[in-house]
């Protein structure tokens, strides 16, 4: 399987050279040539395996250069029963029609460690096999969630390297303390004097930076990303979409071919597309409902073809949806209009902030794709509502896609199965989570864990409760514009 750009203009390459590569050429991203497909029989014999075992026979089918073998000893470290407590991404049911996919058991408690436990290892190999010689160095700006979990990933992962950047101010202590404490030879922390786009600022500017790129050259690395735009990021994130579906089939909850619906609480696009990759490989998928925080511009999309950037920004609960520029869209576009129309829109993206879509494309996006937006107050009420209700406790942005399903269901009718993605624990968005429930509020955010833990009687996960009893690792700030002097003072540290 090899794989192109969705502009249309770098040529085929490799899997593991489209992750060590991160972006194409021509500024496009990558997808493969075609889309493996799954046959009852291979759905018979997934139903039967491992989480480990699933997701290396599925992401074998995309990674055609890695064996099964290479791929399942990675998914065996990655998804191990020790970083992975109670399991890779266990399912509770919610009343008769939702079913909540966990997907926060990991280390860092959200969901980009379903991603970030095995990407790393995927790019370590793509060092290998393209013999490239230098270590990869990569800089990641944080605003919290995907620093820890980039960090967590990376760490002691051979001939790699990371530095992760964050705004002093800019993120929770109990995300402050996560970053500061992590272990590993080859991981650094470094906090900046200004904002998230301070930092994410820098960090680009020393991706274009020639000199840098050559001082590095010289000492034996190149500049990497660990961004959600990596095609070494989707793939095992279609995983968890047939694994569910396995599940659902195996508790007797749904029989092998019926179809059941999915809705994704969404950032940059990143998640709800696996699940679309997902239903295109022939797993039975009907709608995927799409659900935005008051940052809906895909919501706007969705519902009328037009993409417009040009709004007011607004920081919400859910702060890893609050995003203006979804980039992994562009795939879906790619996927469904081809790259021709990709690279005219994504250029009128560039030079506007806004493009429509025509008829044609926008029928077959809404042949599978439904938008709805939840605001804040909607938010906080559905995580008292399912905890009065359920007595189930939702995180902030899991909160929002199953107020975005529960008006779907309402405004259709359509009482399939719903998947429901949950991509943090309550414990993450502590103090958001006790205001909605208790409306108090409490500086302490450590006082926040022990009260939704009160109030709700589970556990606090052991990576949060053991938080202030570790020691402080890094704590070096710097102003911005030092940044580049950082990470190049910084190789032989
Ligand atoms: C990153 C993130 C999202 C958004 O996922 P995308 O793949 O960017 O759409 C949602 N919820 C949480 C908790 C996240 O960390």
């Amino acid at each position: 399987m090899e794989y192109i750009s969705t502009r249309g203009n770098n040529g085929k390459v490799s899997a593991a050279q489209a992750i060590k590569q991160g972006l194409a050429d021509d500024g496009g991203l990558f997808m493969p040539e075609s889309i493996p497909q799954l046959t009852v029989f291979s759905m018979e014999k997934l139903i039967g395996m491992t989480y480990p075992q699933r997701a290396a026979s599925i992401m074998s089918m995309y990674l055609t250069d890695y064996t099964y073998e290479e791929l399942l000893a990675d998914c065996e470290k990655a998804y191990a029963p020790d970083r992975f407590i109670g399991g890779a991404c266990p399912i509770s049911e919610l009343g008769k029609d939702l079913r909540i996919l966990e997907l926060w058991h990991g280390p860092t408690c959200a969901f980009k460690d379903m991603a970030l436990q095995i990407m790393p290892r995927l790019l370590s190999r793509a060092l290998d096999k393209t013999g490239e010689e230098r270590t990869a160095y990569i800089l990641v700006a944080t605003s919290g969630d995907t620093g820890k979990a980039a960090l967590d990933g990376y760490a002691d992962v051979n001939k790699t390297r990371i530095t992760v950047f964050y705004p002093l101010d800019g993120v929770s202590r109990i995300q402050k303390l996560q970053m500061a404490t992590q272990s590993g030879e080859n991981v650094d922390v470094c906090a900046i004097h200004g904002n998230f786009d301070d930092a994410q600022t820098g960090v680009k500017k020393i991706f274009g930076d020639k000199e840098a790129q050559k001082e590095l050259n010289d000492k034996g690395f190149f500049f990497s990303s660990a961004n959600s735009i990596n095609w070494g990021r989707l793939v095992p994130q279609v995983v968890y979409y047939v694994s569910a579906y396995c599940e659902l089939v195996k508790k007797g909850d749904i029989k092998l071919g019926e179809k059941v619906n999915v809705c994704v609480p969404t950032g940059n696009f990143g998640n709800i597309f696996a699940a679309y990759l997902a239903k295109q490989m022939g797993l039975p998928l009907a709608k995927l409902v799409c659900a935005s925080n008051v940052n809906n511009i895909l919501t706007d999309f969705l519902r009328t073809g037009t993409y417009d950037r040009n709004r007011a920004f607004h920081t919400t609960m859910s702060p890893s949806m609050d995003i203006l520029i979804s980039s992994n869209l562009e795939r879906l576009l790619y996927l469904l209009g081809g790259s021709e129309k990709t690279a005219a829109y994504m250029k009128q993206l560039n030079e506007t902030g806004c493009y429509t879509i025509d008829e044609e494309l926008k029928k077959r996006i809404d042949d599978s794709f439904v938008g709805y937006y939840c605001d804040e107050k909607g938010t906080s009420e559905t995580i008292r509502s399912s905890f009065e209700t359920y007595h189930y406790l939702h995180d902030t942005h899991t909160a929002v896609a199953v107020k975005a399903a529960e008006d779907y269901i309402r405004e259709t009718g359509d009482h399939r199965r719903m998947i429901v993605a949950s991509t943090a624990s309550p414990y993450k968005f502590a103090s958001s989570v006790y205001t909605a429930l208790t409306d108090k509020t409490l500086d302490d955010e450590f006082e926040c864990l022990e009260q939704v833990s009160a109030i709700s009687g589970t556990e606090i996960p052991r990576p949060l409760a053991e938080l202030s009893q570790k020691a402080v690792r890094f704590n070096q700030a710097v102003d911005a514009a030092s940044m580049k002097n950082y990470v190049l003072g910084g190789i032989g540290r």
